[in-house]
């Protein structure tokens, strides 16, 4: 396929921002891509090259777009820095210098999503000495025979911004529209008033075969895959798959013990409610991985858990969900989340690291075991293969603490004991529920002293001055509506200057310099990618953001490198806060 087709959808794509539209501009790309051979091209679409599962990132810095931009444009770098920050833009930038360039028309018509698709899975590979040169010519290479349009989406794919506007959502709902059986045409349509936009066909179907293709989705975390089957008419035959991560399921929040009860059903099973990380364990012929929710497979950083798998799981393959917390090797005493993070990320000094920070891991459900496929089984059932597998080593992997009861009265204490005992609350599951990964269904709830605090994107930072020069100290963050991060506040407050004293601005803005995709005098934009929760005093109704919401006071707590920013808080759940401290 020709490089320029995907460019002339960015563009149609980028021209509106109503969902359905851009379903509907999608639906019809994809069936020009059902015809060719390489699906893959599908994960241009949301600026990636791999499936979603995939832990290599393109990860190529402005200042190497930059240089990447000169080569193959002949503009000095100065003269590029200069339009960016006119621009501030580097597509904009890419497109304008292409433009002026001669022989741009000439051979614009040669590049195709392949041979793009080539260049930057190439360009993950290089490692060692001589790897910036080796990228630049790569990318230099592409931009070279690019058309304006195309070195303007070929920055931004560099960059990890397409600002087109899709996520998961619109391209579920679009290969729904691409692929669907033909007895059910979905065609997102005007509504027969003109107010607005309706699928042309049974709403109930539509909705099952959404279900469909997101649940494929959330197992394979493959778009390609998906697309491929759902063409084929096979979405069925995507399982789990020992080998690949999938995405974890999620639990909304209950009111309180009789909201539970309400929801679940009685009996239900109570268990602690740890405040550490999620990793699934998975187990095959190939040796143990462990997935963190981001889908990053982290059994390096964590020697000491695959050795208790080794040691406390008997079973020959399988795919098991837990908790991993920190606790002071000295005192016993569990560890908030943010002390032990830093293990997530660590590539030196692990077993250093292991010493001074040890996990213990709580294990509360299993997706498949020996061969078998788990998740339509019921919770109480999954648990029983559990307790028959697992062998409880306290300190090091255990069956996470339960009690199964009706009374709202014995929930309590058990509730109660865990607060003591320094957990975050108890989850309340239903005894009968299936798992379902990738999803906030409801099968199981969290009960939790009321907290004030959201998980929120950095959309945009501001440098500090004076002593926090050079820093980036005020970060402006944002919550998640259907695809798109809308802003809610800015946080300047809960970082420290000494990194000693705890997570500190320098940490911060280390993550976030890579990610400037904008710069403006002090103020930058970055690639939404890092997820903070924020605490705060109250929310106020505010026109200054884009969410219609204030956080008073907000404070940063917590860097959560596990979170990815699809699991972000929404709008809705803003505004039910909001209703509710209101009333
Ligand atoms: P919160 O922000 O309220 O701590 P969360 O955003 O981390 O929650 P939620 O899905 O909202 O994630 O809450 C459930 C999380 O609690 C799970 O993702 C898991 O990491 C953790 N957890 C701890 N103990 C359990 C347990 N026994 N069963 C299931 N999940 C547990």
């Amino acid at each position: 396929m020709k490089y320029s087709q995907l460019a002339e959808l960015y563009e149609k794509l980028s021209s509106t921002t109503k969902s359905l539209e851009k379903t509907d501009i999608l639906a019809k790309f994809l069936n020009k891509l059902k015809k060719e051979q390489d699906k893959s091209i599908i994960y241009l679409l949301k600026g990636k090259i791999f499936p979603d599962y995939d832990e290599s990132e393109i990860g190529i810095s402005l200042q190497l777009t930059i240089k990447a931009l000169s080569k193959a444009t002949g503009y000095q770098e100065t003269k590029i820095v200069e339009e960016f920050k006119l621009l501030g833009d580097l597509g904009k930038v890419a497109e304008l210098l292409t433009s002026s360039k001669e022989q741009s028309t000439l051979s614009s018509t040669k590049l195709t999503a392949e041979k793009v698709l080539i260049n930057l899975r190439k360009l993950v590979e290089f490692e060692g000495k001589g790897t910036v040169e080796k990228k630049i010519s790569l990318i230099a290479e592409l931009l070279t025979s690019a058309s304006p349009t195309e070195a303007k989406y070929l920055a931004r794919t560099l960059l990890g911004n397409l600002r087109i506007g899709i996520g998961e959502g619109v391209l579920r709902d679009a290969i729904v529209v691409a692929c669907c059986p033909k007895d059910n045409k979905a065609i997102p349509s005007k509504g027969r008033e003109g107010s607005g936009f309706s699928w042309g066909c049974d709403e109930e179907k539509v909705k099952q075969l959404k279900e469909q293709v997101q649940e494929a989705y959330n197992t394979s975390n493959d778009f390609a895959l998906v697309f491929e089957k759902a063409c084929q008419g096979k979405l069925k035959e995507i399982v789990i798959d020992t080998e690949k991560p999938l995405k974890v399921m999620l639990y909304p929040k209950a009111d309180d013990f009789q909201d539970a009860f309400d929801r679940l059903g009685k009996p239900c099973i109570f268990e602690y409610k740890y405040d550490g990380f999620r990793m699934l364990i998975h187990k095959n012929n190939n040796g143990i991985k462990l997935f963190t929710r981001r889908l990053d497979n982290v059994a390096k950083q964590f020697p000491d858990v695959v050795k208790y798998v080794k040691e406390n799981i008997k079973a020959e393959s399988f795919i098991i969900d837990s908790e991993a917390i920190g606790y002071d090797p000295k005192t016993k005493k569990f560890l908030p989340f943010q002390t032990i993070s830093q293990r997530i990320k660590r590539k030196y000094d692990i077993e250093k690291l292991v010493k001074k920070l040890p996990i213990e891991i709580n294990v509360f459900d299993i997706l498949y075991y020996n061969g078998e496929n788990l998740i339509k089984k019921p919770f109480e059932k999954r648990h029983e293969i559990l307790k028959k597998i697992i062998k409880n080593d306290k300190y090091h992997l255990k069956l996470a603490e339960q009690i199964k009861t009706s009374s709202e009265k014995e929930a309590e204490e058990f509730y109660n004991k865990a607060l003591e005992e320094g957990h975050e609350g108890v989850m309340a599951k239903s005894i009968d529920a299936p798992y379902k990964p990738g999803s906030r269904i409801g099968y199981g709830l969290k009960i939790k002293p009321q907290d004030q605090d959201f998980d929120l994107v950095i959309v945009k930072a501001e440098y500090g001055t004076g002593k926090r020069a050079g820093w980036l100290t005020s970060y402006t963050v944002a919550c998640l509506q259907q695809d798109q991060f809308l802003e809610i506040g800015k946080v300047s407050t809960g970082l420290k200057e000494k990194p000693e004293e705890g997570l500190s601005f320098e940490e911060v803005t280390k993550k976030l310099k890579p990610l400037i995709t904008k710069e403006n005098g002090r103020e930058v934009e970055v690639k939404p990618k890092i997820v903070i929760t924020v605490t705060y005093q109250n929310i106020q109704k505010s026109p200054t953001y884009k969410s219609g919401f204030a956080l008073r006071f907000p404070r940063f707590t917590r860097l959560r490198l596990d979170r990815n920013t699809e699991d972000i808080t929404t709008l809705a759940e803003i505004e039910k806060e909001y209703q509710r401290a209101n009333n």
